[in-house]
């Protein structure tokens, strides 16, 4: 049997997300729900996007046949007929895919409309007026959506149609006076297109599904499946959908709904609606939708109705529901329902309310959030004393919560480029489009003029866990000028300005902020995740701050402290420069044992603020290009210390110079050239130790771990061991106590990979160095393959950052050799990763999978990882559990 491209809702369910997508999986379960009515319609499965991209991005005839059989189906359920005049099949097309993702081509609705139709349409209803609007609308989506024509040209269209009627709101338009539009925007298509708007309604079918799978390869597309991981061989699916009319006069209407409130969590009808509209004119903001309260005195029974219809859904998919609905002079229909996007508060709230209403389990409340979303709630919020003391500027309304300030931009390339050199930026717009994504994302918060709680700076914004306030009316933006004003004042570009993004406020100034607290809901979810995760969560901590931070967020031990970092301090920098400008054993030592007591505090200081936790310390690894002196004046003082001229100095830097530093004179490298610093910091870390045991006998696990980098070769690492050893027993000896330590090696350099039978015979402990390990595998250098990386994503040769998630197919499989390898060298050898992959939930689920028994990552990701790792315990067991 050949394959099936087409399916009817009747004959899918939402369990077929992969082939109908998730609208057309849940349009396809949602059509099987006694009680809710839903157009009818059919999808064309992802896999008919794929075969497109295959066949040269040209449908199929035999798809293309298969669709037009779907149309008849379609016209026989629902008595119409396509393209006819009398009676005609007027539909939705609307993308769809596994995951829903703005920056896809969105909804043409009317479609099947031409002149004929429009006419004999209002002779028959006796309402020209909801024709030629609806024809109108057809007309301005294809040519927007299909033919990429752009919207503005059209809306300057309408604006000055508005004008010379003397009205303010589209509806107050007339029949004629929509007419008119309608052949005004056939002749601006006919003129950018240069070919007649086409009135065949298979044509203009075949055109739109044809765009939907165009737009799933969309630069902006293509962005957003990045910034959220999703695989570009999923393909998106197109829905047709028999048209109901929320346009058709004062008792009929379109909305937007979800069961609980998105941005808190609350248990209520959070929905919005518009009366005589159709669905674009809510989520585009161009008028500004009313409260659904409202409806109640309305239209009551379609008001009872869609809460009960939420309730059913919500039952049903036992999670949070987002839906849209049309209203057809009072009878209610579903548009499409999915899981609704929501705030990390609202997750975590929404999860717990349905473990204690009993719909989900603890298991199900810990796989339901996005472990990267909590990102959002470990951060700063504004200081209480601050906040109190402020007078808000403006206030809309609040709908990404979280506090952010930033410097005033108007652009997403400048809010891009300004956030890439390290500036904090709030993106000011009148309304924010798909096109903004990128700037979106790099902006600490985005505030707009236009827009209510679902509009797409909204929900963009929510998604990515940016704060966000929106459809502040009393902002006048003047993108020319660069500035806005707000209550008689002017701030321009590049003023500081801070976002409540909870209470909906507008401040001036950088606010103060106060650090994130664990408690509540979120406490309640991170003790499930802790119950069923096995991998355990260290973090990469160099300061006392740093690890109180991490234990508070659940650490287990620190898994990496970068010694270098130690010495970045003003007040440190330059007896480390003198070390390494040394140029004589003698010299070297004499900065060496400068170091030393400055070490030996620093580490006693971690073991205390660890109190007992394992502690991994990793021997000097700095690139020198990140530590020479470079001012005249720290050149001059480095000269003054070591008694030598600046243009000693100079030689000595000129002499250091490495073309390429990543690969250069570091790591493990830096010590066998001068053994005197790996014994000087193992002297560091074990009188330490020894201190710290003295003072807390009890402290069984009390393993110091010391961790050598960047070995390449097993002799690297037996050579500098002995040194270690040899230190570290003298001492011990000396002091009478017992101590245990562990010396071991990071994993970075793909020789270690395969060599690693042999390394683990000499090293007790692995820990991946995934920055490096990637860097090594791919031959790009750490610090400028961001500047390439971007063409890699536009042309689809990446499709993420794998600095960012390990890249499973390359240094995945690195890694996993290296923990087969080092079993065969040492059966029971510690395994872990310390790279900035450790927080990153697909590649702490990677870890996880492949056996190790730690990740460790910056403070402020132990929670995400925590989560992560449950959530690859649980997917492992569910996956044991379906293959039996
Ligand atoms: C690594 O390479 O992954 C690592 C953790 O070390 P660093 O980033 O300090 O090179
Ligand atoms: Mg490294």
């Amino acid at each position: 049997m050949s394959k099936k491209f087409v399916y009817l809702f009747s004959e899918g369910n939402k369990e077929m997300r992969n082939l109908l997508g998730g609208k057309g999986a849940n349009l396809a379960e949602m059509s099987n729900i006694d009680g809710i009515e839903v157009p009818r319609g059919f999808t064309v499965t992802t896999e008919a996007c794929m075969d497109y991209y295959e066949n040269g991005e040209a449908i199929s005839d035999a798809i293309k046949d298969e669709i037009m059989q779907y149309i008849d189906k379609l016209e026989e359920i629902t008595g119409k007929k396509f393209g006819d005049v009398n009676n005609p099949l007027l539909v939705a097309v609307r993308s769809g895919s596994r995951a829903s993702m703005p920056g896809m081509m969105d909804t043409v609705l009317n479609l099947g409309m031409n002149d004929d139709v429009a006419k004999a349409m209002g002779e028959k209803s006796g309402n020209p007026r909801w024709s030629y609007d609806c024809y109108r609308r057809f007309i301005q989506m294809y040519s927007d959506v299909v033919m990429e024509v752009g919207k503005s040209f059209f809306e300057e269209l309408i604006d000055e149609m508005k004008e010379a009627k003397g009205v303010k709101e589209d509806v107050e338009l007339t029949a004629d006076c929509l007419k008119e539009l309608a052949e005004q925007f056939k002749a601006e298509y006919k003129n950018k297109v240069g070919e007649d708007f086409p009135s065949d309604a298979k044509t203009q079918l075949m055109g739109a599904i044809k765009a939907v799978f165009r737009s799933w390869n969309n630069a902006r597309a293509v962005s957003y499946r990045r910034m959220y991981g999703l695989p570009g061989h999923w393909g998106t699916a197109v829905n047709v959908q028999e048209m109901v009319f929320g346009n058709l006069g004062e008792t009929s209407g379109t909305g937007v709904a979800f069961s609980r409130d998105p941005a808190t969590g609350e248990v209520k009808l959070y929905s919005e609606f518009l009366m005589n509209a159709q669905g674009e004119d809510v989520v585009a903001g161009i008028r500004t939708p009313r409260p659904i309260e409202e409806l109640k005195d309305i239209l009551p029974n379609a008001y009872d109705e869609l809460a009960r219809n939420l309730k059913t859904l919500e039952k049903h998919y036992r999670d949070m529901q987002d839906t849209e609905f049309t209203i057809e002079n009072g009878k209610l229909f579903m548009l499409q329902t999915r899981n609704g996007k929501r705030t990390a508060v609202a997750a975590l709230k929404i999860a717990c309310d349905l473990v204690d209403e009993g719909l989900i389990c603890d298991k199900d409340a810990v796989l339901m959030i996005d472990a990267g979303s909590l990102d959002a709630l470990l951060h700063p919020t504004f200081e209480p004393s601050a906040l109190k003391k402020a007078t808000p500027i403006g206030s809309a309304l609040g709908a990404s919560p979280g506090a952010a300030i930033g410097r005033i931009v108007f652009t997403a390339e400048t809010a891009k480029q300004w956030a890439d050199k390290g500036e904090k930026v709030i993106l000011v717009r009148l309304e924010t489009t798909p096109e903004d994504i990128e700037g979106m994302k790099a902006a600490q918060g985005i505030l707009t003029a236009r827009g209510g709680k679902t509009s797409h700076a909204a929900v963009v914004s929510r998604g990515m866990g940016t704060c966000c306030v929106a459809g502040c009316t009393e902002l006048k933006i003047d993108y020319d000028a660069k500035k806005f004003t707000i209550g008689g004042v002017d701030y321009k570009e590049g003023d500081w300005i801070s976002l409540d993004g909870s209470a909906g406020n507008i401040y001036a100034g950088a606010m103060e902020t106060t650090e994130a607290v664990i408690g509540g809901e979120f406490a309640r979810i991170m003790e499930w995740a802790d119950k069923y995760r096995t991998l355990k969560v260290r973090t990469n901590a160099e300061t006392e701050e740093e690890c109180k931070k991490a234990i508070e967020f659940g650490a287990e031990g620190i898994g990496l402290a970068r010694t270098e970092h130690m010495f970045f301090g003003e007040d440190r920098i330059p007896a480390f420069r003198e070390m390494i400008c040394a140029e004589t054993e003698e010299q070297r030592i004499a900065a060496l044992n400068k170091l030393e007591p400055i070490q030996q505090k620093d580490f006693e200081e971690i073991y205390e603020s660890m109190q007992g936790r394992p502690v991994t310390i990793r021997y000097l690894d700095p690139p020198l290009h990140e530590f020479l002196p470079t001012r005249e004046e720290d050149i001059a003082e480095l000269a003054k210390t070591v008694g030598k001229t600046v243009k000693d100095i100079n030689d000595i830097i000129t002499a250091l110079h490495e073309f390429n530093p990543m690969m250069g004179h570091r790591g493990c490298r830096l010590s066998v050239t001068y053994p005197e610093i790996a014994i000087m910091q193992t002297r560091a870390i074990i009188k330490a130790a020894i201190n710290v045991k003295k003072r807390h006998p009890d402290w069984d696990n009390f393993v110091p771990e010391l961790m050598i980098p960047l070995i390449g070769e097993v002799k690297e690492f037996t050579y500098l061991k002995k040194y270690v050893i040899e230190t570290a027993e003298a001492l011990i000896k000396e002091a009478g106590i017992k101590l245990n330590y562990l010396v071991g090696t990071m994993i970075e350099i793909p020789r270690a990979c395969i060599t690693a039978e042999d390394i683990a015979k000499e090293a007790e402990f692995f820990s991946f160095g995934t920055n490096d390990l990637t860097q090594m595998t791919f031959g790009f250098s750490r610090d400028d393959a961001a500047k390439f990386l971007d063409e890699y994503y536009e042309k689809r040769i990446f499709e993420s950052d794998p600095f960012e998630r390990i890249d499973q197919k390359g240094v995945g499989e690195l890694m996993k050799m290296a923990v087969d390898r080092g079993k065969a060298g040492r059966p029971d050898i510690k395994l872990g990763i310390c790279g900035e992959h450790g927080g990153e939930p697909s590649s702490v689920e990677f870890c996880h999978t492949i056996g190790l028994s730690y990740v460790s990552c910056s403070p402020f990701r132990v929670p995400i990882a925590r989560l992560a790792a449950a959530q690859a315990a649980l997917h492992e067991n569910e996956e044991a559990r379906i293959k039996g």
